[in-house]
């Protein structure tokens, strides 16, 4: 049996999110699907599990509706077990990111560039920016060469990266996230914070690496799910993730042991007890003598 988890968004009006739920979790559940969706009135954002057979007739159904006709869907081998359920929800934004409802990408957004014109320039040596919009968790394990950190552990914070990155506001700035969703409304607010040249990453750091593996990219790619990493093809690529407390090299993420804590972080196997349970760097000198 082979699996496949597939990786989609759509910035597109959802009249009725709810019978839209609706019909997904059916359709999800007779496939028998695991993974997260979110539906908005803004669109749509999903990742799923399951059988290759059983993604193959998902695909097929999504694109039979019109909304969806044109999503860029992304596929990679999956393993039967990334994800603990099936999780289908109606929010009021498909990312959250709490700004108002001007920043809205299906009026205006960054210019949406391609891998293989990023690639252009690169080997061009184009003077740009690249602002990495995920978490910096993500990018530690893994991000574009010379890429700007965002500085967030949450997608909300985005208005300190603009004010953060104020002084290239008239440089050519492309941003850059996982699979792109989060670059359509980035991209967009930088935009309205008076940034003027504005591009974002078509499909994402993954649709980059597929192409372009273990070159400008440097090691490997953050997942919310039970990979927590993956490296689409660059087998051999340099580890770049450090842990915390040693500075030993090491793509491991943990959760800090204190379980009120929440800080997620790269720890290496022999920084970690018995039991693989580590503290993040605020807590491990109040817990560990
Ligand atoms: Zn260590
Ligand atoms: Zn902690």
């Amino acid at each position: 049996m082979t699996y496949s988890v597939i990786l989609f968004y759509k910035y597109v009006t959802i009249d009725a999110p709810e019978l839209l739920m609706e019909r997904e979790r059916a359709v999800c559940e007779v496939l028998g699907l695991t993974g997260r969706v979110i539906i908005a009135t803004e669109g749509i954002n999903a990742t799923l599990e399951g059988t290759t057979e059983a993604i193959a007739k998902y695909k097929a159904h999504l694109k039979k509706d019109s909304r969806f006709k044109k999503v860029d869907i992304k596929e990679t081998e999956g393993k039967g077990d990334l994800f603990p359920r099936l999780s289908i929800k109606v929010r009021s934004e498909i990312v959250t990111s709490h700004l108002p409802a001007s920043i809205n990408p299906r009026v205006d957004t960054g210019v949406h560039l391609a891998p293989s014109e990023l690639k252009k320039w690169f080997e061009a040596g184009e003077d740009f920016e690249i602002i990495d919009m995920r978490n910096d968790y993500e990018y530690a394990v893994g991000h574009f060469k010379n890429a700007r950190p965002s500085g967030m552990s949450d997608f909300k914070d985005l208005p300190k990266v603009a004010e953060r990155y104020s002084d290239i506001k008239d440089k050519k700035v492309i941003t850059v996230c996982t699979g792109g969703v989060r670059c359509e409304k980035a991209s967009a607010y930088l935009k309205s914070q008076g940034f003027t040249n504005v591009y974002q990453l078509e499909g994402g750091i993954h649709r980059y690496m597929e192409k372009y593996p273990a070159q400008e990219f440097l090691g490997t790619l953050y997942t919310f799910d039970g990979r927590v990493t993956m490296d689409l093809g660059a087998h051999n690529h340099e580890v770049i993730g450090v842990c915390v407390h040693c500075g030993e090299k090491t793509e491991r993420f943990a959760d800090c042991a204190l379980k009120s804590c929440g800080n997620h972080f790269i720890a290496c196997t022999a920084c970690r007890d018995e039991s693989d349970q580590v503290y993040c760097q605020d807590h491990v000198a109040a817990f560990v003598s």
